[in-house]
């Protein structure tokens, strides 16, 4: 049989070892940043069109290529920043395998311009797929400027892949802060379509964290300073209160070097501990350094994983030294040791048995309260007892039906509220009144009681979707046929911000690509029929809120959903709807006012309907 291996010719080659190196747009801002930086350069450009899908291009003022430098550096495994593989253990550069321009020129058309400090000339290259259209002498400035354009031109498949514009620049953005953090003496500027996004002058640390996410950052930040023989560690962390529902704001820098380690951030978790709200997390931006020799950053392709020898020293001085600054800043008397902390426990604590401490003094996710039956959830159900129940609860979500669910509610409706007249509850007569379809007439011991049912009803909602969505789990109902709706690229961009809180109440999500959502669970309290309406009221209510540092998802969420399913003016309740929506209101944490801060009730006291009948 004749031989049938043959080389690969360089430019497939190339475009496999592209697919490794770059992923998206993001991967050529990181590698041409990276350069840039390994060329020492002191200001750093960096140009952005539609998400980087038209154009990347870095310009620096570094120390430039020589003419056959420029031609090589396209060349793969071409590199100036090893020589021997002994060299990977002394990386004091970020590149390394001499790939990335390679692989970029395989799948973009590049335009290359670069001149060392005392050369008159440069040198300018233009290739695409890996060939060389041109080589010319060219005036430029010192340094080099590589702009990348239409990536992935020539493999439609992954341009096709490529996210939204939004996802992609959001990708960018963060490669960009990622940079720029590791490298405050650097000054860095940003252009996207035109407008200036970013403008980081170069400063100390703590004024570029505060340039990149604004001003009310400073306050936050709580610094973290140790010097150990294995570990120096510096930077900051953010304080407690401040701690966000979202990990955007973690950053570890290894030897300047951006790594992701759950390993470490679990060691700053714990130095939180008892201090953080359920589901939030600490923001902190720190740079270990370490000896190069004690590290492998060899062992991914994107380089943002690491390997440490002695990884649990390392966890050891991070959390005693987060520990220390938090302790030493004062941290502590943002705690509240007045509650009663059993009813107060975290879930995730609550399994350890151990104590701990809920920051939030308004809400009360584990409070018992009644639910209105028409639009229940199976949660009253949960009792301090039974925390097991709820996961278990999980599992077998959506083999219950919305029915079970009804008798559920209706079972374990025993509120007894002493606010309520006492006789009444000994006769059991009739004790509500419905009127004109809108208000409940309700007797309590000083008088009687007027009740708006439909803010009423957002109270009770809004509570129990926040309650959801803090312990993070809400029963679904499985839907028999997934729901498919569409909605425009900047609504998908709001849902998938939302997506995380939307599945803690209770809706699954099959996929939501392109322009197109599959929903294959709802919460138990909404009807399949209103799903769309909702999302849709959802999706405005976000686009309407002021963006702004404290825009709390969740909240808006609850808010929202709440204003929604609410009973509604002119709805007819029957005696046990109204006693029912009665008892939950005044089970809430703040019956009196509607989530928008509206009066859902007033009282008038026996007194007081004395003096008019004078
Ligand atoms: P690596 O960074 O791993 O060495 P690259 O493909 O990113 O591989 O770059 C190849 C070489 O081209 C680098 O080693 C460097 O010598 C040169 N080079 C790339 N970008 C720049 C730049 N902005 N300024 C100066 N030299 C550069
Ligand atoms: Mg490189």
């Amino acid at each position: 049989m004749a031989d049938i291996i043959q080389l690969l010719p360089d430019h497939v080659a190339n475009q496999i070892a592209a697919g490794e190196v770059v992923q998206r747009p993001a991967s050529v801002v990181k590698e041409l940043l990276e350069n840039a930086i390994d060329a020492s350069a002191t200001i750093i450009k960096l140009i952005i069109k539609d998400a980087g899908k038209t154009l990347v291009q870095v310009i620096d003022d570094g120390k430039g290529m020589s003419v056959t430098d420029a031609r090589l550096s396209f060349e793969r495994h071409a590199t100036s920043k090893i020589r021997t593989a002994d060299d990977l253990f002394q990386l004091n550069t970020k590149g390394f395998r001499g790939e990335a321009l390679a692989s970029i020129a395989a799948i973009a058309h590049v335009e290359l311009k670069t001149k060392q400090e005392n050369e008159d000339v440069g040198t300018r290259i233009e290739i695409e797929g890996s060939t060389v259209n041109s080589q010319e002498v060219v005036v430029t400035p010192k340094g080099t400027s590589i702009s990348v354009k239409n990536l992935f031109y020539n493999i439609p498949a992954r341009r096709n892949f490529l996210k939204s514009n939004t996802v992609e620049s959001r990708h960018i953005i963060d490669e960009f802060h990622r940079v720029a953090l590791a490298h405050p003496n650097i000054s860095f500027v940003m252009f996207h379509n035109g407008s200036e996004s970013f403008n980081l002058p170069e400063s100390n640390y703590r004024q570029r964290i505060v340039n990149i996410f604004g001003t009310k950052t400073n306050e936050k930040l709580v610094p973290v300073d140790e010097d150990t023989e294995v570990l120096k560690i510096s930077g900051f962390v953010g304080k407690p209160e401040f701690a966000k529902k979202t990990r955007g704001e973690q950053f570890f820098f290894v030897n300047d070097r951006f790594i992701k380690s759950a390993y470490l951030n679990h060691a700053i978790g714990s130095a939180f501990e008892g201090l953080l709200k359920d589901g939030t997390h600490a923001s902190y931006f720190l740079n270990l350094t370490v000896n190069p020799q004690t590290i492998d950053i060899n062992i991914h392709p994107t380089k943002t994983e690491i390997k440490f020898n002695d990884e649990h020293t390392l966890y050891a001085i991070l959390r005693s030294s987060v520990k220390h600054s938090l302790g030493q800043f004062n941290i502590a008397p943002v705690l509240d040791f007045e509650r009663d902390a059993n009813l107060d426990t975290p879930y995730s604590y609550q399994q350890k048995g151990s104590p701990s401490i809920e920051v939030d003094r308004s809400f009360n996710p584990f409070q018992e309260k009644q639910i209105s039956g028409k639009q229940t959830t199976a949660f009253k159900k949960q009792t301090a007892g039974n925390w097991d129940s709820l996961y278990v609860g999980l599992e077998s979500k959506g083999t219950q039906t919305q029915q079970d669910f009804k008798e559920v509610s209706f079972e374990s409706d025993t509120k007894n509220e002493s606010i309520f007249d006492n006789d009444n509850q000994v006769e059991q007569k009739q004790s509500t009144y419905q009127f004109r379809n809108k208000y409940i007439v309700s007797t309590i011991k000083s008088g009687m009681l007027l009740i708006d049912q439909h803010r009423a009803h957002q109270r009770v909602l809004y509570e129990d979707f926040l309650k959801n969505m803090t312990i993070k789990e809400a029963m679904s109902q499985q839907l028999l046929f997934p729901l498919q709706l569409h909605f425009s690229p900047q609504e998908i961009e709001i849902i998938n911000q939302l997506k995380t809180d939307l599945e803690h109440s209770g809706f699954i999500f099959q996929t939501i690509k392109g322009e197109l959502v599959e929903i294959s669970g709802v919460p138990v309290s909404v009807p399949e029929s209103e799903v769309s309406i909702i999302l849709e009221q959802l999706i405005s209510d976000v686009e309407n809120e002021v963006p702004d540092s404290n825009f709390s998802a969740t909240d808006l969420l609850a808010k929202s959903l709440a204003k929604s399913l609410a009973i509604k003016t002119g709805q007819s309740l029957t005696i046990m709807e109204q006693e029912h929506l009665v008892n939950s209101l005044f089970a809430c944490k703040e019956p009196n006012v509607s989530p928008t801060n509206r009066t859902t009730f007033v009282t008038m006291t026996v007194d007081e309907l004395d003096k008019k009948f004078v």
